[in-house]
Formats: structure tokens, C-alpha cells, sequence
């Protein structure tokens, strides 16, 4: 198969979207941005063994691969135009193929965003790049930037089984044995078919103020917020929402709690709002703390007494290594 049947086989399905008008096939996809809105542009990386471990599923991965980049519209308040996929692959391998781009299709078909475009060549190591496109108000994009002193700070869906699926997959001993199989293949599910909370990002475009997807852990990605937003947070570490999976987990095993906290791939989204507006969210949510005018990240753990040492997020490129990347 060369490359361009692998194309026309896998990655040139009917679009539907009247806002596409022109998708795979040419040198550029063409597409319409209604007049009173902006486009977003975001690209997400993915590295075979690095954002997913190398045994993960084809159909995850395409799913997943999909679902990181959409949840960075979803962190804007925007609603998805279209999607650009570049791939990287060390062979062909139809089974494969078809597999990934099942995956990657079904996540498409669920937000009816189309795949536009996009550039295949062969390479060493599996690599995924999708950029998507958006369209949003510009007087309601949600961002990092605009968090102010009083909001409370909330979290859509609940945090850590991403990171104790991880756990459980790279370490198999990890996980308590008492940990039922279905709580186990429900925190596999949210390492590997993240949920983008689009919806929830659009509705709260309408009255949040910032807003970021939980990529890296919670911690890592609320101090972005903080930082471009210049104030300070308390977290209390008890109200973080956590699943009957995770609890389980814990509850077997209680030094893994402070996880949630770190532990980056839920792609939930962390947003910040006036407290008179928390009647508006008309979705799973969950408050877990306030945005304060001092500055610095304050975490508070079940006693009310502030954690000393917190724990770090994910950061492909941590300041002590000295190997190159
Ligand atoms: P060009 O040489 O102009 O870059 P290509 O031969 O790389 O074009 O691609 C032909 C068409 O197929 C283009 O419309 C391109 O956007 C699309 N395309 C290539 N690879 C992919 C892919 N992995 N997914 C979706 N579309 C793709
Ligand atoms: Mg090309």
C-alpha cells in the first residue's frame, strides 16, 4: 500500500460539516468561520511510549490522540471546526490502521468534527500529531488568565484514575488486590479513552472566568492558571472528586491519595468562577477550593493542615536531567 491508498483507505471519509468546504484530498482543507466568531488553533504531540505506553490498543490510541486535542478547545470554551492529523508510523500495518483510525473516527463522530487534512510519512518511532481548529465568541473564550480573587475553583467529572490506571498498567503489582476487574478496566478506560468535556466548556465559556484542561495534574496545570492570572490558590485536599474506583483504591491503599493530585491524562477540566455564579453549572462538578489575592499554591489535607511537601507534575523536560531530549 502506498502512501496514497493508506490515505484514501483510512483517512478520507465523507464530511458532512457545511462549515468544511473542502477536506482531505487537496493542498489545503478550506473551511468557514461564521462571521461574528474567532478561530482557535491548538496542536497536541504524541509519542509512542511516552504519552502512551507502547502496549496501548490501536483504537485507543487513535481515540486518544483525538481526545487530548479536543479537550484543549473545550479548555477555551470553544466548539470544534475541524482536525488536521499528522502520523508518524515505523511500518504499515492495515490492522493497525483500521484500528486507530476506528478509534480516531469514533471520537469524531461523537463531537461531529471531521478530519480535514493531514500528512503521513514513515519514521522510527510512532508519532501523532493532531491539530485542531475551533470557533468561539470572542467575548467568551475561557482564558488561564482571568481568574480573580474570591472565585472558587471547581473540576469537572473526578481526578486521579487516568494516572491509577497508569499506575496499574506500567506496575501490575500496584494495584490492591482487592480492586474488583471492572474497577480496574473503568480507570483503563480514562487512561485510554479520555472524555473531552466540549459541552461543559461551551456552557461555561457563558460565566466562568478561567479555565484549563488537567493534562499534566491538577496541581501542575491549576499553578498555570495562577501564574498567567497573577494570585495565589487554596486546594483542599479532601473535596477532590474522586470515583468508586479510585476510592477503592485508596481505601486498600492510602499512601496513593496524594495521586489525584499530580497525576496528569484525566483531561477534566479545572475552572475557576464567581461563587454567585455556581448555580449555573448544570454538570458534574465539584469545588475544591478558591482563588486568593496572595500569591503561591496552598494545599490543605483532610485536618485543615497545609501539605509541606506537594507533589510535582508531569514535565517532559524536568530541570535536573541533563541527558538531551
Ligand atoms: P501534499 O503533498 O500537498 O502535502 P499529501 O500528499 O501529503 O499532500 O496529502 C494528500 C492529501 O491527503 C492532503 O489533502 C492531506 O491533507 C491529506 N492527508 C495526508 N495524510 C493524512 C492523514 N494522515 N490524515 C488525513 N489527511 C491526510
Ligand atoms: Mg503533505
Amino acid at each position: 500500500m502506498n502512501e496514497f491508498a493508506l490515505i484514501a483507505n483510512y483517512f478520507q471519509r465523507p464530511c458532512l460539516d457545511a462549515a468544511v468546504l473542502l477536506g482531505v484530498g487537496d493542498d489545503c482543507a478550506v473551511l468557514r468561520v461564521p462571521p461574528d466568531e474567532v478561530l482557535l488553533v491548538s496542536t497536541d504531540l504524541l509519542v509512542a511510549g511516552r504519552h502512551f505506553p507502547e502496549s496501548t490498543p490501536p483504537f485507543d490510541i487513535g481515540y486518544k490522540t483525538l481526545a487530548v486535542n479536543l479537550s484543549d478547545l473545550a479548555a477555551m470554551g470553544a466548539r470544534p471546526l475541524g482536525v488536521t492529523l499528522g502520523l508518524a508510523l515505523p511500518n504499515v500495518d492495515p490492522a493497525w490502521l483500521e484500528a486507530f483510525a476506528a478509534g480516531f473516527y469514533t471520537l469524531a463522530a461523537e463531537h461531529a468534527v471531521c478530519l480535514v487534512g493531514g500528512d503521513t510519512v514513515k519514521s522510527p518511532q510512532l508519532t501523532l500529531a493532531v491539530t485542531v481548529m475551533g470557533r468561539a465568541n470572542p467575548a467568551q473564550i475561557l482564558r488561564r488568565s482571568s481568574a480573580q480573587p474570591g472565585d472558587w475553583i471547581a473540576v469537572t467529572g473526578t481526578v486521579g484514575d487516568a494516572g491509577l490506571g497508569l499506575c496499574s498498567i506500567l506496575e501490575p503489582n500496584s494495584a490492591p488486590a482487592s480492586l474488583s476487574p471492572a474497577d480496574l478496566t473503568f480507570l483503563h478506560s480514562r487512561l485510554n479513552r479520555p472524555s473531552p468535556r466540549l459541552a461543559e466548556g461551551h456552557r461555561l465559556a457563558e460565566f466562568a472566568h478561567a479555565a484549563i484542561d488537567i493534562s499534566d495534574g491538577l496541581l501542575q496545570d491549576l499553578q498555570h492558571i495562577l501564574t498567567a492570572s497573577g494570585v495565589g490558590a487554596v486546594i483542599e485536599q479532601a473535596k477532590i472528586p474522586l470515583s468508586p474506583a479510585a476510592q477503592a483504591w485508596f481505601q486498600a491503599d492510602p499512601t496513593a491519595q496524594v495521586l489525584p493530585l499530580s497525576a496528569g491524562d484525566d483531561y477534566e477540566l479545572l475552572f475557576t468562577l464567581k461563587p454567585q455564579d455556581w448555580p449555573q453549572v448544570d454538570f458534574p462538578a465539584t469545588v475544591i477550593g478558591r482563588i486568593e489575592a496572595e500569591p503561591g499554591l496552598r494545599v490543605l489535607d483532610a485536618e485543615g493542615q497545609p501539605l509541606s511537601l506537594l507533589p510535582h507534575g508531569f514535565d517532559h523536560f524536568p530541570p535536573n536531567r541533563t541527558s538531551q531530549p
